[in-house]
């Protein structure tokens, strides 16, 4: 049986191109500043995100942590939607690791709005904790691979920036953001000031994140890198990789968001399914089942009698994520094994 693998995006493989580069790569000692792939790779991230430096981390964990650390004191509060990564996915590395607190609030579709900030902002009071900073993530995973609207951003970096805030920018997908917008990622990462991408996700790197920001802020951030453990070696191999994800990868992007629209057409048509196609703008298609079909179970039929892996996002509903390994085939394979199961259940 052929496995069809859309659990998440961050099972691509490093391509050859990769391979060949890591294989080649020039490396020395990054703790030392001496790795010249990892120099390359930081600085074709910096530029292609229009920001003075970047930073690699081993992961987008690593680097939310690093600009948390890096932007906050403990005691300080952040804004940020309540579906967030950095909220729900991070082990409360905000609370154990920095000592911050999160006040969520309801994003629209994932993203928050100026109202929200404005809700959420304290003013001055003995009684409370000073808010500082502003979180975003787009495109959106929990809400579904949303992307945020340009008009909303400039509206939300006018807001932060008029009460004092900074803005950092979960971009672990900002490509995807970025694909689906038709504009260059730096569009994007013009309204915030730090922001994370991963090159393990779509762009399917084996390893790494960068956090781009200021040279001032990016020389703080390298001391909290070292402190959490990050400083690498000659993790220039990884770099090498990096490198060729962020030439090669990012404009096939389109493919994942052509290859999720269309099963995210397949699926809305299946008794039982419930879902609106005309919200699947990125890689991402989540789809909420009709009350009596339980998510688990169908994940686990899915994968016995079909090989299509897939996760539970919730009791009722699964998240499908399409990638570089996942061809047209894949994607028909698929609506047609969720179809056969829930026609058997009816
Ligand atoms: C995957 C992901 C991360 C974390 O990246 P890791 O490399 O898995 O630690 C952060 N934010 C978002 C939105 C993600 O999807």
């Amino acid at each position: 049986m052929k496995i069809i693998d859309l659990r998440s995006d961050t099972i691509t493989q490093p391509t050859v191109a990769m391979r060949e580069a890591m294989f080649r790569a020039e490396v020395g000692d990054d703790v030392y500043e001496e790795d010249p792939t990892i120099k390359a790779l930081e600085e074709k991230g910096a530029a292609l995100l229009g920001k003075e430096k970047s930073l690699f981390c081993p992961s987008g964990t690593m680097s939310n942590l690093v600009a948390l650390l890096t932007h906050l004191q403990p005691g300080n509060e952040f804004i940020i939607d309540y579906r967030s990564h950095i909220y729900q996915y991070e082990v409360g590395g905000c609370a154990a690791l920095v000592g911050a607190i999160p006040h969520t609030a309801r994003g629209d579709r994932g993203h928050l709005t100026a109202r929200n900030i404005e809700a959420a902002i304290r003013e001055e009071n003995i009684h409370y904790p000073e808010t500082k900073l502003v979180c975003l993530e787009n495109t959106h995973n929990l809400a579904g691979g949303t992307v945020m609207p340009m008009a909303q951003l400039a509206d939300v970096s006018a807001c932060a920036k008029e009460h004092g805030l900074k803005i950092h920018l979960d971009g672990a997908r900002l490509f995807n953001a970025a694909a689906a917008l038709n504009l260059p990622a730096k569009d994007i990462a013009q309204y915030v000031d730090t922001v994370n991408i991963c090159l393990s996700k779509g762009l399917a790197a084996p390893a790494g994140s960068l956090l781009c920001g200021t040279e001032e802020f990016i020389v703080k951030a390298r001391k909290k890198r070292k402190m959490v453990g990050g400083g690498m070696r000659q993790s220039g191999f990884l770099a090498a990789a990096g490198i060729v994800a962020l030439e090669d990868m990012t404009e096939r992007l389109l493919e994942d968001h052509a290859l999720a629209k269309k099963l995210a057409l397949g699926l809305a048509v299946i008794p039982g399914v419930i879902l609106d196609p005309a919200q699947v703008e990125t890689n991402i298609v989540k789809i909420d089942l009709a009350e009596s079909l339980d998510a688990e179970t169908l994940v686990a039929s899915l994968k016995e009698n079909y090989g299509v892996l897939c996760g539970t996002a919730g009791k009722n509903s699964i998240r499908f994520v399409t990638h570089y390994q996942i061809d047209e085939a894949g994607i028909i394979a698929t609506m047609d094994a969720v179809k056969e199961l829930l026609t058997a259940k009816a």
